[in-house]
């Protein structure tokens, strides 16, 4: 465990004015976060930033957003009580913010249409990203489409014909899928391709990244965009019980769904959770749990926790959720962590499938893998509480997970009559 013991210990009540501090004007959360990129991409990085300050404050842009999010979206989401999940752990009441039910089926497209009518605002043609399982470029098709531009989607060979669905989706959406053959022709490879690209046509178009990771300003920026499914969530909370939570929950990959949720309750006494994926074991390569077992370093153009080899470079991970094996994760989790006031926890691949079958059965709901391991870690809480409540974020749901799931688990048996959780 990394622990950065020059960073004075924050509780809740120093984060009254936190979201305008931070990050500072650099993009840096304390130690974490920065842009380190090459010099050729830092005036395409600047520009976005300066737009995105401007545009953030201008009334046209955020009430063009909240009329997006109302009638493309379905914002807002709900928020729902598991009355029967909870009774078969105590006394502890577990809630679920529901992303799954945000159209495309999770919370990625409240960045990505973010970033769409950022481009538009800013008079670009075309955006650009890379993907790795396919459900940013989905995403960010969605909002191509929507927002009438043009959109080119990198993605290793390798992922092209793993995530064949996805590609399917992109391309109908009217998107161009590259196929990346170069180096290990996955995730990594996409990066550096979609990054190439962006250096030659930045004039006309903008980088959109898939979570709160990369350079300055995107930590922030898809932060603040994500920001409003915690802002609904604490209302709607208050609202059914009336009172706050007092345990709230998210799996974290990159890092934006949990941001998302936890930016509303930073300055709020409610225990806050994130949830890592502890893969199949602590080894090297068995995991992602970045912050669990990472190290400072930099990686993809910022500084944060992550999981380096013995020369620096990004160590292989896994998970069972292709959306959480990424080998860093967002600088201001790094942030948080440091100055104790998000704890960070992790949950293995068969403890994440014993909830994700848990709350099929309980509740009707087929949930993201990604976001069983938040459901996970908060049948865990519940167990160890005994009473009170946690909220826990679904980011997305589970049907691009069935065939998988279904031909590794079947549809759960032996795995519930473990009792893993
Ligand atoms: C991509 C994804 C995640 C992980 O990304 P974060 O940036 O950590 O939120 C989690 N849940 C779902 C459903 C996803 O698609």
């Amino acid at each position: 465990m990394t622990t950065n013991n020059a960073l004075p210990q924050m509780n809740y009540k120093d984060f009254e004015t936190y979201l305008q501090n931070y990050p500072n004007d650099e993009g840096f959360f304390g130690p974490y976060g920065g842009s380190f990129i090459p010099d050729q991409l830092q005036p395409a990085m600047k520009e976005i930033t300066q737009a995105y300050q401007e545009i953030c404050q201008s009334s046209q842009f955020i009430n063009e957003l909240r009329r997006i999010r109302r009638e493309f979206q379905g914002r807002p989401t709900p928020v729902y009580h598991c009355e029967r999940l909870s009774k078969l752990f105590g006394s502890t009441q577990i809630y679920l913010k529901r992303e799954d039910l945000n159209h495309t089926g999770a919370h990625k497209l409240n960045h990505c249409m973010g970033e769409g009518l950022l481009a538009k605002f800013l008079g670009k043609k075309k955006i650009i990203a890379e993907t790795g399982a396919g459900q940013h470029g989905v995403a960010l098709a969605t909002a191509a489409a929507y927002f009438g531009l043009e959109c080119d989607i990198y993605m290793g060979e390798i992922d092209v014909a793993k995530q064949h669905p996805n590609v399917v989706r992109m391309e109908m959406l009217g998107a161009r899928v590259i196929s990346v053959k170069t180096g290990q022709r996955t995730l990594k490879d996409a990066v550096d391709a979609a990054f190439v690209a962006y250096m030659n046509e930045y004039k006309d178009a903008i980088y959109c990244i898939g979570s709160v990771v990369g350079p300055h300003p995107f930590p922030m920026m898809v932060r603040d965009f994500q920001y409003v499914v915690g802002e609904e969530a604490k209302d709607q909370f208050v609202q059914m019980t009336g009172h706050l939570p007092n345990a709230i929950c998210a799996a974290v990959g990159g890092g934006s769904n949990s941001m998302g949720l936890f930016g509303a309750f930073l300055k709020e006494p409610v225990e806050i959770y994130g949830v890592e994926p502890m893969g199949i074991g602590e080894g090297r390569g068995e995991n992602a749990a970045s912050i669990t077992f990472g190290r400072p370093g930099i990686v993809h153009g910022f500084n944060s926790i992550a999981l380096l080899d013995d020369d620096g470079n990004p160590s292989p991970v896994y998970s069972i959720a292709s959306g959480l094996d990424y080998p860093s994760v967002g600088p201001e989790h790094a942030f948080l962590h440091d100055v104790g006031r998000v704890n960070y926890k992790y949950v293995t691949d068969d403890e994440a499938m014993t909830a994700f079958f848990l709350l099929c059965r309980e509740e009707g709901i087929i949930p993201a893998i990604e976001s069983s391991h938040g459901l996970a870690y908060a049948i865990k809480y519940a167990k160890e509480h005994k009473h009170g409540t946690i909220l826990v974020n679904l980011s997305g749901r589970g049907d691009k997970d069935i065939d998988y799931v279904y031909e590794k688990y079947g549809t759960g048996e032996d795995l519930l009559a473990k009792h893993l959780l």
